[in-house]
């Protein structure tokens, strides 16, 4: 059984995610200055997939002075260096999240942008048993169900 997929799921690791997304930079050869560090860390603190404006005003509250295409470059770099992943969700612009995170899938509420992340044990043994009968194994899948809220709960 998963860890259900809590608000606070990532909070002891983001010291440890900010020494992964560090390094990567540091492997491109990319010099970590303050206002990289930013970055990383408004980063690896995110639990909604924000989007490079957003992590470019957090950024900024925490090191000012840094360019958007500072933030543009640095996420680049870290989803080359497979550290970071990117989410281009319908209707939005990419949206960015670590990429060591148990696996997930996202839901995405059409009105406000909301992303809801979700797991469910019944859906990832069904896409198994359908890639199986098809004669295929799963390497990898994404899914992304646009959802308005119903008004219960
Ligand atoms: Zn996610």
């Amino acid at each position: 059984m998963r860890a259900p997929h809590g608000q606070n799921r990532r909070m002891n690791d983001t010291r440890e995610h900010i020494e992964k997304l560090t390094d990567a930079l540091r492997r491109a050869g990319i010099r970590v200055t303050r206002q990289r560090a930013a970055i990383l860390e408004v980063l690896a603190d995110a639990q909604d997939h924000p989007d490079a404006p957003e992590l470019h005003s957090r950024a900024n509250a925490i090191a000012p002075g840094i360019s958007l295409s500072t933030v543009y470059r640095t996420l680049s770099t870290l989803e080359t260096q497979g550290v970071i992943q990117r989410h281009q969700f319908d209707g939005a612009s990419a949206r960015f999240e670590p990429a060591e995170t148990d696996h997930h899938d996202h839901m995405i509420d059409v009105e406000t942008g909301k992303v809801i992340e979700f797991c469910n044990d019944r859906i990832e043994k069904l896409q198994a048993e359908i890639a199986a009968e098809l004669g295929y194994e799963i390497v990898h899948h994404r899914m992304e169900l646009y959802v308005r809220k119903t008004g219960q709960g």
